[in-house]
């Protein structure tokens, strides 16, 4: 007897989902079956998912009829033969980062750098991602989803599942603050500091020791509600009211931040980045991890005389996961920030379709299929 579960599938491109009964995959020999407890969603999931393949024609989807749905967490409900380590009843992450675990870069342990690397549930940007999506085609819009054993992150008891379908961007927050090299007595700037990944930025920076932490947006409300965190620690700015590079410098003695963290939203101009940039200081990191999406013009003369480092950077490990979540465990780092909103996965379609979004980077949307 086949046994049966419910997901959530986009038939056509610019259509909503429909709620269909499908069969629970098997898992194959280094996968797991997870049975999804929460599924986190990025508030205009929909208009990213519909317009993909016109801003980006080789950069695959999954096949339809698609199950979406990037971020889950859940309890492992059967291993495969070939599985060690998880096993029934662990309570775990989902990191959707897949990539092909055998070349050069996946055996260095750098899967985002794989040519297959390909987010499930979401998109590929890569051209080879389509194969990863034929072989993981179940998002966590779903009752159950196959993962490989590779991309679970054990969660703590004091760890909620709704918490953890966040842990995506708070994973790239962490990952960008990682290659910033943030640490124990560094300034940082965090350029769009309100949204989902500038608010995760800011609780990780203080948990790692970051010393001080100058934040730009443009919401003055959620501009307040930040630096209400740590008002000895972190200063704001409104982007418009002074040039961000020459505010931080005047807050640092003229020296700038040790490494900048770009986390504009989408569609940012490039000007906004271009005056963060001023901010750094001479030998520091500038990192984007944000929505800028245009051709920056730098002068390079300038990057060679100041040493500056400018790093793009693109998610993050399950093992930087499992950091975070050992963080949450230890006191270090409090999700308790979060203001969770969930949706049974009967409303779906509501969910991922632009939610007016209040309370920029403090908000996490879930399914809970
Ligand atoms: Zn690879």
């Amino acid at each position: 007897m086949t046994v049966k579960m419910l997901a959530a599938r986009m038939h056509t491109l610019g259509e909503p989902m429909s709620i269909d009964t499908i069969e629970v995959p098997e898992p194959r020999p280094t996968d797991v079956l997870v049975r999804v407890k929460a599924c986190g969603i990025v508030p205009n999931m929909a208009n990213v998912i519909n317009n993909w393949p016109t801003w980006f024609p080789h950069q695959p989807l999954p096949r339809f009829p698609a199950i979406f749905g990037l971020d889950a967490a859940g309890v492992v409900e059967k291993v495969g033969e070939a599985v060690l380590n998880a096993k029934p009843g662990d309570r775990v992450y989902v990191n959707p980062l897949r990539s092909c675990g055998s070349c050069r870069v996946c055996r260095g342990g750098e899967r985002s750098r794989c040519r297959y690397y390909t987010l499930n549930g979401y998109f590929s940007t890569s051209r080879d991602g389509q194969r990863i999506f034929d072989l993981y085609p179940y998002g966590g819009f779903a009752e159950f989803m196959t993962a490989p054993e590779y991309s679970l992150v054990n969660l703590p008891a004091n760890l909620a599942f709704e918490q953890a379908g966040k842990l995506g961007y708070i994973g790239t927050s962490y990952g960008a603050l990682r290659n910033a090299a943030a640490g124990p007595g560094q300034v940082a700037l965090i350029d769009g500091i309100t949204g989902t990944l500038g608010v995760a930025s800011t609780f990780l920076a203080l948990a790692m020791g970051v010393s001080r932490i100058l934040g730009t947006g443009r919401d003055e409300r959620l501009l307040e509600r930040v630096k209400a965190l740590a008002p000895d620690r972190i200063e704001v700015l409104r982007l418009g009211d002074e040039p961000s590079g020459e505010w931080a410098r005047k807050l640092t003695d003229g020296d700038g931040a040790d490494f900048v963290i770009s986390a504009l939203g989408a569609q940012a101009p490039v000007e906004t980045m271009l005056d963060s940039l001023q901010g750094v200081r001479r030998g520091g990191r500038v990192v984007n991890v944000g929505g800028v999406a245009a051709r920056l013009p730098l002068d390079v003369k300038w990057l060679m005389d100041e040493q500056v480092q400018l790093i793009g950077s693109n998610w993050f490990t399950s093992q930087q996961g499992q950091e975070i979540v050992d963080m949450v465990e230890t006191g270090v780092l409090d999700l308790s920030y979060l203001e969770t909103r969930s949706f049974p996965l009967a409303e779906v379609n509501t969910a991922i379709s632009g939610l007016k979004d209040r309370d920029g980077g403090f908000s996490n949307y879930v399914v809970i299929p």
